[in-house]
């Protein structure tokens, strides 16, 4: 039996093909054990020994297959269950996706299901119709997106984690206990000291207390003295990321009438039954975590179960620590928390919490949208406007979209928060699809902080010479250093700086066809546009004023940690970048300093700027507004007043006012000057009219496919051959532009070319280009991806 144990602490048990069969069918005995699961549901239940189900096999080819379910596991297997099934000569796991079905071959030729993996369906009828919407909309073959949909720990057949407990099952007699003393003294008192246990000991623990050697232990089991109880731990961890997670109990703040009347309004949704979507708007610091609380307190006392997707669960520990300190402590209901760092033993036993019903509640990043939660009557998607929902390996689905079509599914209330909400759901929410509910003030009352636009190409010539940090924002620097009030600077990241700006005037190079800018080109000194191909010479000097200065400068944090030191040498400066990102431990450990003041400015990129929430900042400084605003994508004001907006969300959280520096070479644009009146509506106003002008998303989709490999002209020929081949297929249904190289030409070794479909019917068109992706005489060398509704365009 110790061999489970083994198996245990090496992470994996090999599956029933593998070297250690015993233990697998130990593992799935004691799973059996463990559970009770839920009531097969009546029609499910079959008496005939015959039953055939269609199952997909997850065995990298796209195909239904039919089996036949030996007697034995017919009562137990329904739509979604998760078996084993013979494939040729080898043994897959599948996922059974019908009941008796019109089998595709005479039925005795059919072959057994060799195994019910778990004694309920893996998946919900209803998050394999998602499946399904899935592998049609984002053109993944749905083996794939099944894949994503259970986690590798599950599918893997991953042991539990048992531990051996002893207890006495027979008490000796006076006689025979001075026997035992006698002839085995070893055994004599691991015996009298279980005997005075009230309940079953740890083995492990009793032996090393005892300092007795396991074979007396097997010896008085052999015996009949004592027995051996397998006992099921639950691995309830939060990974690396959430050290400092643990739940805090706080007396839930009273909420102001803007956020009461949210709850209500959320409230009356979830009383109607039925799926809606509410677009749940608050500035930033308005206390929208308060209203998802409320929102799943009620939906708890009615029974159901909830998914809350943030997009980074690293980044807001502190969401993570008030939820469970609220459902665990004050509820008593387990929260499951869900992201990339969990142990592969954590991720099973949070999933099987979930699945057979043990726990309601999930708090994760993207791929927490597939968790099995059972009567799922609620789904919240905080920072709904956040690219990084968007997965971008395959199947390419984008978080938020999924879990509005998964509360639909199911009949639940979806809300999607954001202080700035995104162009695609304010859209819906004015089409009457979407529920609107505003927090318009921060909570007790907190002013939003001010902004300062300072207009860089007046500090290039006032200063004569490229600077970094502008006077306004080294004198605001020295001034908090001097109130002991904390600042962070932040350096724009997004993307790439490849647009051409003149630093005199401000003049960007944009496409006259696309209205999104161009890229420059170094290799042949050209500016592109990689929507529609327009190609023109870069100019050596800006086309408006002449000046030479025009190019794109970017920052790196490094460059302007140095800078700060220098400006004020006493003061503690600290920089966060990816290198000290992929150190947890030092991140966490950077934030603690921060929020106990030893570090006086914090340098970062804009990937931090999310959950950050220390009252004690007066001053936040955005370095270099203009790189997320010039690159050649259609969002690219959007993501630049997101950025604004969040950034400045970041100052004056506690009882201090805040302060916003914004420094950039283009003050007149309107992302900027929106931002700057924190004017949501106004901007939206414009953004949603250019957007239609254009024919943009969402008054049309996207679908952008890359063409990949080492020769240039090869892959430019396919992808020209294959427009050629479906553009006559999609006359009507959609338009093509490109191809076009990819704003970064070569990524390792690889060029890239692009084709674009503007559409109306995504599903449509996914489906010619799925049957033609199959038909098309691909050539070696060349390799080619899909992305529907693509969140950049790179
Ligand atoms: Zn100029
Ligand atoms: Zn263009």
């Amino acid at each position: 039996m110790l061999q489970t144990i083994r198996t245990e602490s090496r992470g994996f048990a090999a599956g029933p093909l593998g070297t250690c069969r015993a233990d697998w069918l130990r593992a799935r005995r004691h799973r059996a054990k463990s559970f009770s699961p839920p009531a097969a549901p009546a029609k499910v239940i079959r008496w005939l020994a015959n039953m055939i189900v269609a199952v997909h096999p997850l065995a990298g080819f796209d195909k239904v297959l039919h089996y036949r379910a030996p007697e034995k596991l017919c009562a137990g297997i329904a739509v979604g269950s998760l078996v084993r099934v013979p494939v040729v000569n080898r043994f897959t796991l599948a996922v059974v996706s019908q009941l008796d079905p019109t089998p595709d071959c005479p039925v005795e030729k059919l072959k057994n299901v060799a195994e019910l993996v778990y004694p309920f369906p893996a998946l919900t009828p209803e998050l394999l119709s998602l499946a399904r919407w899935i592998a049609a909309y984002y053109a993944a073959p749905l083996d794939t997106v099944i894949e994503a949909m259970i986690p590798v720990s599950v599918r893997k057949g991953l042991a539990l984690k048992i531990e051996k407990r002893l207890a006495v099952a027979r008490e000796l007699s006076v006689e025979e206990l001075e026997t035992l003393n006698r002839r085995a003294p070893q055994q004599a008192k691991l015996y009298a000291f279980l005997k005075l246990q009230l309940h079953p000991v740890a083995k492990s623990l009793a032996l090393e207390r005892l300092k007795v050697g396991p074979s007396s232990a097997a010896a008085l089991v052999q015996h009949g003295v004592l027995r051996e109880i397998d006992h099921r731990i639950e691995r309830v961890g939060y990974g690396d990321d959430l050290g400092s997670a643990e739940p805090v109990a706080v007396i839930p703040p009273e909420l102001n009438l803007a956020q009461k009347a949210a709850v209500e309004s959320i409230r009356a949704s979830g009383a109607k039954g039925g799926f809606a979507v509410h677009l749940l708007q608050g500035v930033t610091g308005s206390g929208k975590t308060e209203v998802y609380l409320h929102a799943i307190a009620d939906m708890l006392q009615g029974g159901g179960g909830a998914v809350y997707l943030v997009p980074e669960v690293a980044l807001t520990p502190q969401t993570v620590a008030r939820l469970r300190g609220r459902l665990e402590q004050q509820l008593g209901q387990r929260v499951v928390v869900w992201h990339s760092s969990l142990s592969e033993g954590e991720r099973l036993d949070g999933w099987l919490a979930l699945a057979s019903g043990q726990a309601r509640i999930v708090v994760g990043a993207r791929s927490a949208v597939f968790a099995p939660v059972r009567d799922l009557r609620l789904v919240i998607v905080d920072e709904e406007h956040e690219p990084a929902y968007k997965q971008d390996e395959t199947p390419r689905y984008h978080g938020r979209d999924v879990a509005v079509y998964r509360a639909k599914l199911a009949g639940a209330v979806c809300v999607l928060g954001s202080a700035t909400p995104s162009v695609e759901s304010v859209n819906n929410m004015r089409r009457g699809r979407y529920l609107h509910d505003v927090l318009p003030t921060r909570i007790d009352d907190r002013k939003l902080p001010r902004m300062h636009i300072v207009d860089m190409r007046h500090e290039i010539v006032a200063k004569r010479a490229t600077s970094v940090l502008s006077r306004l924002l080294i004198d605001k620097l020295h001034d908090r250093f001097e109130k002991k009030e904390q600042s962070i600077l932040f350096i724009n990241r997004r993307g790439y700086s490849s647009s051409l700006l003149c630093q005199e005037c401000g003049y960007v190079a944009e496409c006259p066809h696309c209205s999104v800018s161009l890229t420059y080109h170094r290799a042949d000194e050209t500016l592109k546009c990689h929507l529609c191909g327009e190609v023109r010479p870069a100019p050596l000097v800006c086309p408006q004023c002449h000046s030479p200065k025009i190019r794109m400068r970017g920052l790196g944090t490094q460059k302007v940690e140095e800078h700060v030191a220098r400006i004020l040498p006493r003061a503690k400066v600290v920089r966060i970048d990816t290198d000290t990102m992929g150190k947890k431990n030092r991140f966490r450990e950077i934030l603690g300093e921060f929020r106990t003041g030893k570090i006086d400015v914090l340098v970062g990129t804009q990937m931090i700027a999310k959950g950050l929430d220390f009252p004690n900042v007066t001053l936040v400084g955005l370095v270099d507004a203009d790189i997320s605003m010039h690159v050649p994508d259609f969002r690219a004001n959007e993501r630049t007043f997101q950025l604004l907006v969040q950034v400045a969300g970041r100052a004056g959280r506690g009882d201090l006012a805040g302060e916003v520096v914004v420094q950039t070479f283009t003050p007149q644009a309107e992302a900027i000057q929106f931002a700057k009146q924190s004017d949501f509506d106004g901007f939206i106003e414009g953004e949603i009219k250019l957007r239609e002008q254009f024919r943009y998303p969402p008054f049309r989709h996207l679908v952008h496919h890359v063409f990949r490999g080492d020769n240039a002209e090869k892959v430019l020929w396919v992808a020209e051959q294959w427009k050629k081949r479906v553009e006559p297929l999609l006359a009507g249904a959609a338009e093509l532009r490109g191809p076009s190289p990819s704003p970064i030409e070569r990524v390792q070794n690889e060029y890239r070319f692009q084709l674009w479909y503007f559409t109306g019917s995504v599903v449509k068109v996914v489906g010619v280009l799925a049957k033609e992706q199959r038909e098309f005489p691909w050539p070696e060398g060349v390799s080619q991806t899909l992305d529907v509704d693509p969140m950049s365009l790179s």
